[in-house]
């Protein structure tokens, strides 16, 4: 199933070129008290929010999917981890360019860990980036991204499978420069979420799903992630050996080869199979 957010916070069910208005399935969601849980109320809900769009979409209004704007589809991940350089090339890319590595250590993925982006950089795809030190480069980095749907700790690999709701895609925007990941990751609209959310159950393969970005036109990447060096199980595997994993906590699988600078007035379009089209317009904070 693909769960989308649009427009005034209304919550889509996409089949094909059909939106369906399926909102009232949230009144499924418990009411929580101060102090809020630590994860995303739909995705911590969601077989039942699920069975409740099942019922409602064969009745729910049909909108258009052009024109609407894009909301992130998980609107309150507890934290959105991420991971530094994990295709080969890319890592390859990252050392040979002193203006991607900026003299800071690029080790494999195995010696330097993962990071943490803050979730006041989460946008969805029509909200755009907006970039904030322009006179600096500011990379475009496409991701698969994966959504936590059961709380885990220590999750061993082969396990990793029961603890993920499903998929989407995503921007790991990035200031180049000396300052550490995290600083220069999560700054306001540098973590994109979107176009939908897609239930686990809907991905054959999530380690063979093809991707590209293209700027203004020019495919500048263009993967599969079947190259991933951490697999999405590892990586669970990996960041639940640091931290508890909990509903709609999102992680963003890192990027492949063929990052590049954006500057305002492009327009950035990622395709993932099986997730869908992004359009994301870049301007100036
Ligand atoms: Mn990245």
């Amino acid at each position: 199933m693909k769960i989308c957010r649009f427009d005034d916070n209304r919550l889509g069910l996409v089949e094909g070129n059909v939106l369906r208005d399926v909102t009232a399935a949230l009144d499924v969601l418990p009411s929580y008290g101060y102090p809020l849980p630590q994860l995303d109320p739909l995705i911590a809900n969601l077989d039942a929010v699920v069975d409740r769009i099942k019922k409602l979409a064969p009745a729910a209004p049909v909108l258009s999917l052009t024109g609407r704007k894009w909301l992130a589809p998980v609107a309150n991940p507890g934290k959105i981890v991420a991971a530094p350089v994990n295709y080969k090339k890319h890592l390859q890319e990252a050392r040979d360019d002193a203006q991607i590595h900026h003299n800071n250590q690029v080790a494999e993925i195995q010696k330097i860990g993962l990071f943490l982006k803050a979730t006041s950089s989460l946008v969805g795809a029509s909200h755009g980036v907006a970039l904030q030190h322009a006179d600096r480069r500011n990379d475009h980095e496409a991701e698969l991204v994966v959504v936590i749907g059961k709380a885990g700790r220590n999750i061993t690999r082969a396990n990793a499978h029961l603890h993920i709701a499903g998929y989407s895609s995503g921007l790991d925007m990035t200031t180049r420069g000396p300052e550490e990941r995290s600083l220069r990751k999560s700054i306001d609209t540098y973590s994109v979420l979107g176009p939908c959310f897609v239930t686990a159950d809907d991905i054959t393969d999530p380690a063979n799903l093809s991707f590209s970005l293209a700027v203004n036109g020019v495919v500048k990447q263009q993967a599969n992630t079947r190259d991933l060096i951490l697999s999405i199980g590892e990586l669970i595997e990996f960041a639940s050996s640091f931290y508890s994993l909990l509903p709609g906590d999102l992680i963003y699988t890192g990027t492949p080869e063929g990052v590049g600078p954006v500057l305002p007035g492009d327009t950035i379009v990622t395709d993932f199979e099986g997730i869908g089209r992004m359009h994301v317009a870049v301007t100036l904070a």
